[in-house]
């Protein structure tokens, strides 16, 4: 499998958006008042380890699962399988994504944590596939941009493996 992204860009990318990220919320944010970070499962779970490591404002961490219809990630029918316990109400928050492809999983998130009136819903994804996009999302914190690749590591799976690479690699024969 041909590396894409080296864990050495990973790391620097990691840590410039970790410093990105903090320089936004600076002044919104306080112990008593933490930056909600929501890690989408399964995918961001090793990208969210190391981004919260890379803040220096105060955050707390709360899972979401989604489940696709169809057993495709880009039906657009999603449905949340393990919600978060946080109120949203009030909060500022930031979504934290494994990629952005076709980017109907992330416009429905922003949809339905929207509703439930966070004082600011932001979205980091950690890749973003621009040639695939259906529908545009604001990506307000971005790794990396890259072609229209089935990629797996560092969090990214196929049929649940790869997850543990340290670098991300194309995947030959991958398919959604
Ligand atoms: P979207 O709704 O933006 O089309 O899909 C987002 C989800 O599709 C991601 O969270 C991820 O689970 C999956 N996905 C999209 N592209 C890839 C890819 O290249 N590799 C892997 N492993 N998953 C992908």
């Amino acid at each position: 499998m041909k590396v894409l992204i080296s864990e050495t860009q990973i790391q620097d990318r990691v840590a410039s958006l970790g410093s990105e990220v903090s320089a936004t919320y600076k002044a919104l944010l306080s112990d008593e008042e933490p930056l909600l970070v929501i890690p989408v499962l399964s995918g961001s779970f090793v990208f969210a380890a190391d981004l919260v490591r890379e803040l220096s404002v105060p955050s707390e961490i709360d899972f979401i699962q989604l489940k696709s219809y169809e057993g495709s990630s880009s039906s657009g029918k999603v449905e949340i399988v393990k919600d978060i316990r946080a109120d949203l109400k009030g909060r500022n928050c930031l979504i934290v994504e494994d990629i952005v492809d076709t980017g109907l999983t992330a416009s429905f998130l922003l949809e339905s944590l929207g509703d439930r009136k966070p004082k600011s819903l932001k979205l980091c994804s950690f890749l973003h596939k621009p040639s695939r996009e259906e529908k545009k999302v604001p990506i307000d914190f971005l790794g990396f941009s890259i072609e229209d690749h089935f990629v797996v590591g560092y969090g990214l799976d196929f049929n649940g493996r790869w997850r543990h690479l340290k670098e991300v690699v194309i995947y030959e024969g991958g398919q959604k």
